[in-house]
């Protein structure tokens, strides 16, 4: 119903290519003394299919074992190029299918040590072996013997078919090698590979920038300053000020869960500038850990890249494969929703000019969320902190269940303690199963809380993926937030926004476990395609089911009123002038500085110039802001493809319709299957765009996306 669903980051795909381009076992000696030694190589033993030892897991064990995890991988990927048998499906693409567990399993630990409880010696080593990384994967895409070989069970496939899941697996991958530089000469390649190298520690360089930022700004107030700040959240702010060693003061941490629900409540202007300036200063403070530079220095080599492919700019090549295809059909939709975003802004503005004209202020940005609060209060006289004392951390876990029971037909059960390791007291772990059959599924990792050395924001990741090619492994998913752990005893509050936040994730968690493919590659996901999944299931926290039995009073145990719940819907479409406004600021930003000419691009005033050119109101910032964007520069998984959580909120709203047309609703059996089998189950073995027109019997319109969020539906 709240459509801040456009907000959300994953880190789903990091592995894809790794999946793809890995290797299998070696038996020399050496090589077995490295694998006993360090436990981060080793196969996973225990229950439920074996489980990360993540309780052994040392930041020291880390370099070699990827070091050693490559050296294996490729010396399978040599193994399969070098076969003297014709190439067949079995011995080159199975046999590329099965390799690399080894390095799978340590890049388990590798993503929990940068995403969960990154330390500056981790970084040290992650800058270390970017670098080597990088070259590792050019060694396998730009290995000629295995690209034909690739390339002849593909031409094979296009007289005699295989299997329908087959065929896609080996397009998948010869489509795949053929975009990174597989076909280029002997020159070309050399030059793609430096620039990949390049890239590399420029991404690296560019995360450990925001992350120095975001743990070096931190505003601390005085006993004085705390006025408009709710209990819960001072309690905590004094809590992590203590942590931090400032004693008897409060920590506003340089953070999106601290800032954001401090600038909606501080009554002290000169503070929330203070603390909006940290935050969108990130990256770009003129200093050594300024990210202008990196961010022309990346565009430049991706331009470069795709020029030796063929390609005018990055934008054309990187949505080939995607749902949108190419840039002009992705800005196109954002071209139809951006006027009525920033015409709904300047009403936005207005209703709450004329509250702050009282105290004799002009809104400026770190007067927005402000005021929108106090507009909130006026007009739907709805009032966020009353709503969050409905929504405890706890209940919204058992309703997240509860949905995954109703549609998926999923049951969760909390591991016995201490039996599957975690690597923080915080993690929680449930056994999946399915209701009827017990069979078991998967296990699910909670890391609800905000540390330091956790990167910001919420996400979903996976440890191992479901496949059944080479028996039966089960899905060890994941989901990270960052809540602010409570003073003991408190229940752990949370917003609107933060719950729907929730079910987000814990959308790209059921992605993991349905997944009914056979082959590793068809776990990949389509960019555009993989925020449909997160952002549907948001739809359920607003259900009357979830609402009845799950939003009740943190204190008192009363179910949340009726006359609450009437007016959070009836508040639904509220500050979307806001909220659409602040994400397609930064998803054009993305494509446009990707079709600009990179040569002598000053990123500062492109930015401004930019905002310029679009209208962008003044009153309020991009959501990411070019220097800390890094969705787009901290790597490839969303250059180009901030817009696909627009895309994918299309299909969004277009589905949920057709569950409100449905006899039961959003609990309709039938749909409810349909959306599992086509939607869910499939991953990346349909192509998205048929298997939509599948579930709904035509293709996705933009109507319904213009409908929830409040805006004219265009004729
Ligand atoms: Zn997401």
């Amino acid at each position: 119903m709240i459509k801040t669903n456009v907000l959300k980051h994953i880190k789903t795909l990091v592995l894809c290519a790794l999946v793809m381009f890995t290797s299998c076992k070696n038996n020399d000696t050496k090589d077995a003394k490295i694998m006993t030694d360090n436990i981060l190589l080793q196969e996973w033993t225990g229950p439920y299919g074996g489980v990360p030892a993540f309780d052994e897991m040392n930041v020291e064990d880390i370099k070699e074992a990827m070091q050693k995890g490559m050296e294996l991988n490729l010396a399978d990927i040599d193994k399969i190029a070098n076969n003297s048998e014709p190439a067949t499906f079995e011995n080159t693409i199975v046999a590329m299918e099965r390799s690399g567990k080894e390095l799978d399993r340590v890049y388990s630990y590798y993503g929990i040590l940068s995403g969960n409880m990154s330390t500056p010696e981790f970084r040290k080593i992650q800058s270390e072996l970017a670098p080597e990384l990088s070259e590792f994967r050019s060694k396998i895409s730009q290995n000629e013997k295995l690209f034909q070989r690739i390339k002849a069970v593909y031409d094979a496939s296009q007289t005699s078919s295989l299997e329908a899941d087959q065929q896609r697996v080996v397009e998948l991958i010869y489509k795949g090698f053929a975009m990174r530089g597989a076909e280029l000469d002997a020159e070309k390649k050399k030059r793609y590979a430096e620039i990949n190298k390049e890239l590399s520690t420029l991404y690296t360089d560019f995360s450990n920038n925001i992350l120095h930022d975001e743990e070096n700004y931190v505003t601390y107030l005085t006993k004085d300053q705390l006025s408009g700040l709710s209990d819960g959240f001072i309690k905590s702010a004094a809590k992590i000020a203590t942590d931090k060693g400032q004693e008897s003061k409060y920590a506003i941490t340089n953070s999106r869960s601290s800032m954001d629900p401090f600038l909606t409540y501080s009554n002290e202007r000169e503070l929330r500038k203070q603390v909006w300036t940290n935050y969108y200063s990130r990256g770009d403070n003129d200093d050594e850990y300024d990210n202008n530079e990196i961010i022309a220095k990346i565009l430049k080599l991706r331009k470069e890249r795709v020029g030796l492919l063929g390609y005018d700019n990055y934008a054309d090549w990187r949505l080939q494969d995607r749902m949108a295809k190419n840039p002009e059909n992705a800005m196109e939709l954002m071209n139809a929703v951006w006027p009525a975003a920033i015409a709904r802004v300047k009403e936005e503005v207005a209703d709450m000019q004329a509250i702050a004209s009282k105290d004799n202020i002009t809104i400026e940005p770190w007067d927005y969320r402000y005021y929108a609060e106090k507009v909130r209060k006026q007009k739907y006289d709805l009032d966020s902190d009353e709503v969050k004392q409905y929504l405890q951390l706890d209940k919204l876990t058992q309703a997240l269940f509860f949905t995954a029971g109703e549609i998926f037909n999923y049951d969760f059960k909390p591991v016995p303690e201490g039996s599957v390791p975690v690597f923080h007291e915080d993690v929680k772990v449930w056994e999946v199963t399915d209701k009827d059959s017990g069979e078991h599924i998967g296990l699910w990792y909670l890391d609800p809380f905000a540390r330091q050395g956790k990167r910001s924001g919420a996400w979903a990741t996976t440890y191992r993926s479901h496949t059944t090619f080479d028996g039966k492994e089960t899905v060890l998913g994941s989901n990270n937030s960052n809540f602010v752990k409570p003073a003991p005893e408190e229940a752990v509050l949370v917003s609107w926004d933060d719950a729907e936040t929730l079910f987000h994730e814990f959308g790209h968690a059921l992605h993991y476990f349905s997944s009914n493919v056979k082959y590793p590659t068809l776990n990949s996901g389509v960019r555009d395609f993989t925020e449909f999944q997160s952002q549907i299931l948001e739809r359920w926290l607003s259900t009357d089911k979830v609402i009845n039995k799950f939003l009740v009073h943190n204190k008192t145990g009363e179910p949340i009123p009726a006359e609450l719940v009437a007016k959070i819907k009836k508040a639904s479409t509220f500050n979307q002038g806001f909220v659409t406004t602040e994400y397609l600021a930064s998803a054009i930003m993305d494509m446009k500085l990707h079709l600009a000419d990179p040569t002598n691009i000053d990123i500062d005033k492109f930015e401004r110039e930019t905002l310029v050119e679009m209208n962008m109101p003044k009153e309020l910032p991009m959501r990411h802001r070019t220097p800390q964007f890094g969705h787009v520069f901290s790597g490839e998984g969303y250059a180009t493809a901030y817009y696909g959580y627009m895309w994918a909120d299309v299909l969004t709203s277009d589905a949920s319709e057709a569950f409100k047309e449905a006899p039961d609703g959003f609990y309709d059996k039938a749909v409810a299957k349909k959306c599992v089998d086509y939607l869910f189950a499939q991953r990346n073995s349909m192509d998205p765009a048929e298997a939509y027109k599948k579930f709904r019997g035509r293709d996705a319109k933009i109507d319904a996306l213009m409908r929830d969020r409040g805006f004219p539906v265009p004729n």
